[in-house]
């Protein structure tokens, strides 16, 4: 197929891109139909470039990091993602007190780098699978640790290819939300700076190893999935309908985690109060679309996205649409 135009400008700038990339392979959850262009900058340079070249073209896109908290639906073909995985640099400056990461560094690589100079502040941030620009979108965070508390400032990509200079308070950052979320601030996170703290190398070092290992037996880490489905507790939420429901679940919940009760070394430890809550909700599915360890997180079995579509409305029809969904579903563009 000829080279569209607006391929042969950013090849002009020297900006990776490919055509027709299949969304199974390349997305986190391993679902999706295709994706007809990716572009994919390796500096922050070219990020800003390719955003000048799209705006020129008047192309629409998407920006996205690792795709770890992004459902693409397997009917759906997309016009164009922009990731920024490829812009990844990260240095820690110890006169001025910061971190200063590009939009595409991994949060596992900066928890790491942190430790590794014994700074305080990102030992929960170590499991979460996203980038920093995905992470400042959603204030990531886990454990009591998130972005808001260590992030000081960033530079953004305006929609019409500006940068622009960012305080962390004018984000907007709240508990997995900001107004880049709620679609209330427009653009592309570039670089974030993050406050370095002196803190305990051996305490650091022990956080950040319960939490690996609480995340490794509470979460699942075997089948594509997308972290939290809703924010907050699915079990709590549904046992506000249902008062044997809320008795049985915090029982087992509370002796699960406090005792060594209930299989809870076993990888399937929540797999009793899973089936029961399938049971007692009579909730409908051909293939069990959640984890095992938890009913909050999507799974990827194999089964077309409509049957994960389908358990998030029976989820939100039973918990009254109370509950926010953290994970995104994107439609077709
Ligand atoms: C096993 C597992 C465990 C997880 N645990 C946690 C957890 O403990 N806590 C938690 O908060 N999350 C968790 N997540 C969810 C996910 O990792 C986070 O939400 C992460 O911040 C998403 O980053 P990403 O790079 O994958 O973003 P993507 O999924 O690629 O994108 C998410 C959103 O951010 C936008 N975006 C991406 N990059 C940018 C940018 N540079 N500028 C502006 N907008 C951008 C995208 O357009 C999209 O709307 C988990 C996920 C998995 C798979």
């Amino acid at each position: 197929m000829p080279e569209s135009s607006l391929q042969q400008d950013l090849s002009r700038c020297g900006i990776p891109c490919s055509t027709d990339v299949a969304l199974k392979e390349f997305s986190w959850f391993k679902s999706g139909g295709s994706i007809r262009l990716l572009i994919s900058p390796e500096t922050v340079e070219q990020l800003h470039e390719a955003v000048s070249v799209l705006v020129r073209h008047a192309t629409p896109y998407k920006v996205v990091g690792e795709t770890s908290n992004l459902l693409f639906l397997d009917d759906a073909d997309y016009a164009c993602l922009l990731c920024t995985k490829g812009v990844n640099g990260m240095s820690y400056n110890a006169e001025n007190g910061w971190i200063v990461a590009e939009t595409g560094a991994k949060l596992p690589d900066l928890s790491r780098l942190a430790l590794h100079h014994s700074i305080h502040g990102f030992a929960g941030l170590e499991g979460i699978p996203g980038t920093i620009g995905g992470a400042v979108f959603m204030n990531a965070g886990a454990y009591g640790y998130s972005i808001d508390k260590v992030l000081t400032k960033i530079e953004l990509i305006t929609p019409e290819g500006e940068l622009q200079a960012l305080e962390a308070g004018e984000l907007g950052l709240r508990h997995r939300d900001s107004l880049l979320r709620q679609g209330r601030m427009k653009g592309i996170v570039a670089r974030a700076w993050f406050a370095a703290k002196p803190g305990d190398s051996k305490r650091i070092y022990g956080e950040m190893e319960l939490f690996h290992a609480k995340r490794h037996k509470y979460l699942e880490y075997m089948y594509p999935n997308l972290g939290s489905l809703f924010v907050g507790s699915v079990y709590r939420e549904l046992g506000k309908k249902d008062l044997v429901y809320r008795v049985i679940s915090a029982l087992f919940l509370g002796l699960n985690y406090k005792f060594k009760l209930f299989r809870r070394e076993s990888p399937i430890n929540r797999k009793w109060i899973n089936d029961f809550t399938v049971k007692r909700f009579n909730l409908k599915f051909k293939t069990q679309p959640f984890s095992d360890k938890t009913i909050n997180s999507l799974v990827n079995n194999g089964q077309h996205t409509d049957e994960h579509l389908d358990y998030i409305r029976q989820l939100q029809e039973l918990t009254g649409n109370r509950m926010i969904i953290e994970n995104e579903i994107v439609q077709p563009f």
